[in-house]
């Protein structure tokens, strides 16, 4: 049976471990007939992530730390190297030091608010402009990132990285109007709570996971594959007129006003 995905190559940044939601991402693409490319961050996850690669046909993985723009030139030249290119990105990267993401937004640090942004949301921009080129050269492509309701909403202890999240929402909408022209489509998943390394480190994420799952309409949590198949769609032909979208991956949870 034919792939949704047949014949494109596609980057997937920001698996750590088998719990990263990037990695059933890198799955699903691969299922639909992508090619895979992984990149990961650093000496400490490189092993786990090369051997997941390993488990996907034709799959690589590759370094790169996004805080460092050579290490995302380099990283778009191994791409070159290996793939002749590029159709298709998965950005599903945040970074916020713990000690944020407790106690008031109040106490932010200055040091901990450029950090946070520079690696969650600056990121995006910074890979879309290394992948624009390449996929232009192609006719075309499709960029998904990952974010979060607390975005949009005040949740308990996400603090900067809710203000990460409204901003990299918004990078979400200029990118697709910059590059709508290209036929280059962007769009964001709002997933909820999935349990991973990112996600343990809120303050109260497990009651947050199940109070979310009692109140949604589908009355249970999210999984990573729920949202692996919804980054499909949008990578795929069949969401050719969706750009600029923010698509909530949430067993409807987002609409609930009061419970
Ligand atoms: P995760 O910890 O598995 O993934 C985060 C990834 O970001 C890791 O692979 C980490 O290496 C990478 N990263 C951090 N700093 C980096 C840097 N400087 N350079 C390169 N990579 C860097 O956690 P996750 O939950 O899979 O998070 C993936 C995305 O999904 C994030 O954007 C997160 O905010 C978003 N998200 C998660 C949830 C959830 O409940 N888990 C809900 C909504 C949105």
């Amino acid at each position: 049976m034919a792939g949704l995905l047949d014949g494109k190559v596609a980057l997937v940044l920001g698996v750590a471990n088998r719990f990263s939601i990037a990695w059933p991402i890198a799955q699903a693409l691969h299922r639909e007939g992508a090619r895979v490319l992984l990149s990961y961050q650093g000496d400490r996850v490189e092993r786990s992530v090369r051997q997941l690669a390993e488990s996907l046909d034709g799959a690589i993985a590759l370094p790169c730390d996004v805080g460092d723009d050579s290490q995302i030139d380099s990283l778009f030249e191994a791409i070159d190297r290996e793939a002749g290119g590029v159709d298709a990105v998965v950005h599903s990267i945040a970074f916020a030091p713990t000690e944020a993401l407790d106690g008031a937004y109040l106490a932010t640090s200055r040091e901990a608010f450029r950090t946070s942004l520079e690696v969650s949301v600056y990121s995006l921009t910074a890979v879309a402009q290394r992948a624009v080129p390449r996929m232009e050269a192609r006719g075309g492509g499709s960029i998904v990132t990952l974010t979060y309701l607390g975005g949009e909403r005040v949740v308990p202890h996400y603090n900067v990285m809710g203000v990460a999240k409204a901003a990299l929402d918004m990078s979400v909408r200029y990118l697709a109007a910059d590059l709508g022209a290209k036929n280059i489509r962007v769009n964001a998943i709002s997933a909820g709570p999935i349990s991973t390394a990112s996600s343990r480190a809120i303050k109260g994420f497990l009651q947050m996971a199940h109070r979310t799952a009692e109140i949604a309409p589908l009355r249970r949590t999210t999984t990573a594959e729920e949202v692996a198949d919804t980054t499909v769609y949008l990578l795929s032909h069949l969401a050719r007129g969706v750009t600029g979208e923010v698509i909530h991956v949430d067993s409807g949870y987002h609409v609930v006003g009061m419970a």
